[in-house]
């Protein structure tokens, strides 16, 4: 039974994990980590996986990702919906190429390649439009962190885009809390540090819409490790995590997953 309707929300929010591979991996690597899932199949129906290789990899990936009720995500999408913008994919192809989600603003977009809380909020919508679940990334820098800044910075990051949206329109994607002096580093914010981001970030998706506040979830990324998973993706606030370099290898993936408390 459940205690409080809170608790009964949380049980509703199944646990989801993202793979980030970033520019990292082969088509050896990916045979590789298909092999390994395969004999975790009994897993996936408690928990959500997302895979999000390098693009050149998503049609290679899509097959396996389906036979194994994995979803298949891309790392960007362009801000514009078609045009002479060499090297870019849109939202649109990503679909066609068989992706439902798409990391958006990504720590390393909005600091690499110059992405604003504009252009990650044009992003989110070419992605939404295209029926992709967009991956909402938020997460403070190091100064930023220092200074006791992190509330700021993340509320003014979701804020870019749910004031461009309705609730409707938001219910359909995913926030992830990602420090980003955490992503890479092996450093990690305590738990109660993102227990208590990640209540704020729900506060605020609450006091946008009550539905919202209930029903998104919100992920935890940086550094997560096997070591770590277990005391990070099990606390209270925390529906899941985005995986980076751990998600590489079946061995360490794997061990990651294992270590979430699922339901069922
Ligand atoms: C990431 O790329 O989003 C990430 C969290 O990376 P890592 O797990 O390697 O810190």
């Amino acid at each position: 039974m459940f205690q409080n309707p809170l608790e009964k929300d949380r049980a509703m929010r199944k646990k989801l994990l993202i793979a980030n591979w970033k520019m990292c991996g082969t088509s050896i690597t990916l045979a590789a980590l298909f092999k390994g899932l395969r004999l975790d199949l009994r897993l996936f129906s408690a928990l959500d996986l997302v895979l999000c290789p390098p693009a050149v990899f998503l049609a290679l990936a899509k097959e396996d990702c389906a036979a194994l009720g994995i979803g298949l995500g891309i790392q960007n999408v362009s801000e514009h919906s078609e045009g002479a913008f060499t090297g870019e994919i849109s939202g649109t192809m990503a679909a066609e190429l068989g992706c439902h989600y798409a990391l958006i603003g990504h720590s390393e977009r909005r600091s690499l390649y110059g992405e604003t809380d504009q252009i990650v909020a044009q992003k989110w919508a070419r992605a939404q439009e295209a029926g992709l679940k967009p991956v909402l990334c938020v997460g403070e820098t190091e100064q930023d962190y220092r200074q006791g800044l992190t509330l700021d910075v993340i509320h003014r990051q979701l804020q870019a885009v749910l004031s461009q949206v309705s609730a409707a329109e938001f219910a359909e994607s995913i926030l992830a809390y990602e420090p980003v002096w955490a992503i890479g580093t092996g450093l990690t914010p305590s738990s109660d540090e993102i227990e208590k981001t990640l209540a704020y970030l729900r506060q605020i998706l609450f006091s946008y819409d009550r539905m919202l506040g209930e029903n998104l979830r919100i992920l935890y990324g940086g550094s997560i490790k096997p070591q770590n998973a277990a005391e990070l993706l099990n606390l209270p606030n925390v529906d899941g995590g985005l995986v980076g370099g751990a998600s590489l290898s079946y061995d360490t993936f794997a061990a990651i997953y294992r270590s979430l408390n699922l339901e069922g």
